[in-house]
């Protein structure tokens, strides 16, 4: 008898032990959004992040992996602007039938650059830039949505949820706070920049710094020679100090850039990928402070100390 309740006591304890470790199941479509979903869910959700680290979420191809897990999933959080074009195709296939989370859901959004107007790779995002996660106070709502869609489907873990979302909300004020305070340091008439696609805007408008791309929204196309001639007048006519590389594109015009108008190279900018986790951008808050570093330094550049 005593041996028959050790049994079921042992029994009733692995069970509940199993309940309560037993994880949500949470699919995130890209890196950046995967580390922000992380930050808030810690270990009370299992994440499965799609278009991985230094790799370009325009153009992200699934494997039959993701589909399978994208299929026993019990939710699914994207950036959303048209960011993931290739998400309802994945989702249909998978067979997936849960909520799909827009994490950009309220944010002020703005529209990709004038004068990419025009460019056939526009039709991929509409007509808004959907790179929104550049404002820190953008991810501030990210958070948020983020945070109540978990404790929608984990109420158990509300309260863990709600102090992760509140202890990483003080941290991306903190990194706003120090992103104004660093770009501060660089007169008005430097603040310029030159990247190889524009997903800065969202920087640009909320820190206030010129971003001069050479390709439009997204990095699936090439620039053509007249494209290169104009930007080397941009760089000469408006005194721009640096260009930069982006970890998910192609270095070429950068490169011709620097041979062809002797610009100076202001390093890799993390715009739509996390660095692998030994890189300089693991993670979002990493990478912001990454980027606006690496700004700083390529606007602050002065061609007469630095005689090549
Ligand atoms: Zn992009």
């Amino acid at each position: 008898m005593l041996r028959l309740l050790t049994i079921i006591c042992s029994l009733l304890f692995s069970f509940t032990a199993h309940a309560n470790t037993e994880k949500l199941k949470v699919v995130a479509s890209f890196s950046i959004l995967g580390d922000i979903v992380q930050q808030i869910g810690g270990d009370a959700i299992d994440l499965h992040v799609l278009a991985k680290a230094n790799s370009d979420a325009h153009v992200f191809e699934p494997t039959p992996y993701d589909a399978k897990t994208l299929a026993a999933a019990e939710i699914v959080v994207i950036n959303g602007l048209g960011f993931e074009g290739w998400i309802e195709r994945l989702v249909l296939a998978s067979g997936y039938k849960g909520q799909i989370v827009t994490a950009s859901k309220g944010v002020n959004t703005i529209a990709p650059e004038e004068e990419h107007h025009g460019h056939e790779e526009h039709d991929d995002h509409g007509s808004v830039d959907p790179h929104a996660w550049h404002n820190v106070a953008n991810v501030k709502t990210y958070v948020a949505n983020i945070r109540d869609a978990l404790a929608k489907h984990d109420p158990t873990n509300t309260v863990h949820y709600n102090a992760r979302a509140r202890a990483y909300l003080l941290q991306l004020e903190s990194l706003d706070t120090w992103i104004k305070s660093e770009i501060a340091k660089v007169p008005q008439a430097k603040r310029k920049i030159i990247t190889t696609h524009d997903s800065f805007q969202y920087y640009a408008s909320a820190y206030g710094i010129s971003f001069i791309a050479p390709l439009g929204v997204t990095t699936d196309s090439e620039a053509s020679a007249a494209d290169i001639a104009k930007l080397i007048d941009q760089l000469r006519n408006r005194q721009i100090q640096a260009v930069f590389f982006e970890n998910t594109s192609d270095g070429r015009i950068v490169r011709q850039l620097q041979t062809d108008a002797k610009a100076h190279i202001g390093g890799t900018l993390y715009s739509d990928a996390l660095s692998k986790n030994d890189g300089p951008a693991a993670s979002y808050l990493a990478l912001m402070r990454h980027n606006t570093a690496q700004l700083v330094a390529g606007m602050l550049y002065n061609p007469m100390l630095h005689k090549h």
